[in-house]
């Protein structure tokens, strides 16, 4: 039997039969064991939509999940049932100038879980393209597994900023994104790892994963804090996670002459106050970040060589049955929820 978790209308959530799906030729068929909960999944919950996107009709949210493959299509050999895989949720063209050139997040006819509408993953079993679910080896777990999406955000971030070995990094935000993005950078090298945030408890997380310094903006001057930290030279990368008006202000002062400033947090209003003469007079690299690319067997082999702890942001774990709450908890205890994690 399939069961799926819908919403209709904004929080609300209930069970419904689903058929089984049938595997096409090049899909496996995956029994869902984990599915994370999204900042995204959280917004279409409770506010129906994310800008254009709208939720209509009965949805199914959830994009972040892993599990064991239970049948494979008749072209499919490198899955076999039993195997334990991740899913990574874009289904993309495979032959627009973006994905021919390996940018395959930046198709335009992409499908993605949890996307209206494109229907999620919080449900017993998918249908999944074959070639989009990734092999876990025996030391990483299914709830692991389901963790490597957020992960290959932070991944992606870095990548994007270049951050290596030596490097002083600024993350302005401590979310979820902001604290993959600091597994990520320790994990690539970063010697200092400086994270801002208004909350102390996702500080005191901040420091648990890794970070050499953290920064209260709410009690501290954070333009004084940094000079102290790092001088005058500022840091080689400046990632900003929070999506607020203001601390994507910041980013360009924090870089360093010649430094990279990487965007990932979405502010809620597009047009936004930046200082240019500040990009200009230093010559900075900007860079942005949509999803990620080619990066879940990175994360896969980071994980179980030990080199990042993912599973370390769950905060919150529930069942299935108890999917209603598991939302309504993540919004009600925003602060003290870093990463929701639902068992199936
Ligand atoms: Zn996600
Ligand atoms: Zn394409």
């Amino acid at each position: 039997m399939n069961r799926a978790a819908y919403m209709t209308d904004v929080n609300t959530m209930f069970f419904k039969e689903v058929p089984m799906p049938e595997p096409g030729p090049e899909d496996v068929v995956v029994k869902i064991e984990y599915c994370g909960i999204c900042g995204s999944d959280v917004h279409y919950y409770n506010k129906g939509r994310i800008g254009d996107y709208v939720v209509e009709g009965e949805f199914i949210l959830g994009h972040e999940v892993a599990g064991t493959v239970t049948q494979v299509g008749t072209a499919v050999k490198h899955l076999h049932v039993g195997d334990r895989v991740a899913l990574e949720p874009g289904i993309t063209c495979g032959h627009c100038e973006q994905c021919k050139e390996g940018k395959y997040n930046l198709c335009k006819d992409v499908i993605f879980f949890a996307t209206p509408p494109v229907q999620g993953a919080l449900q017993n079993y998918v249908k999944h393209p074959a070639d989009m679910c990734f092999l876990l080896p025996d030391n990483v777990s299914t709830k692991e597994g389901a963790l490597v999406e957020p992960l290959a955000v932070g991944l992606h971030a870095c990548k994007q900023g270049n951050v290596g070995l030596g490097d002083s990094v600024v993350i302005l935000g401590s979310g979820c994104i902001g604290l993959v993005t600091l597994l990520s950078a320790k994990a690539m090298g970063a010697s200092n790892v400086i994270v801002v945030d208004l909350f102390e408890k996702r500080l005191e997380f901040a420091k648990k994963l890794g970070a050499n310094h953290v920064i209260n903006a709410r009690t501290e001057n954070v333009e004084q804090r940094i000079q102290e930290l790092l001088g005058d030279r500022g840091a080689d990368v400046v990632i900003e996670t929070a999506g607020s008006p203001k601390t994507i202000y910041q980013t360009p002062f924090f870089a360093k002459m010649g430094g990279t400033v990487v965007l990932v947090g979405l502010a809620v209003d597009a047009d936004l106050t930046y200082n240019m003469a500040q990009v200009m007079n230093k010559e900075l690299t900007i860079k942005s970040v949509f999803r990620y690319r080619n990066l879940y067997p990175t994360a896969i082999h980071a994980i179980a060589d030990g080199s990042i702890d993912v599973k370390q942001i769950v905060t919150h774990e529930f069942q299935f049955e108890d999917a209603k709450q598991a939302f309504d908890t993540v919004i009600a205890d925003a602060e003290n929820v870093v990463k929701g994690i639902i068992a199936l």
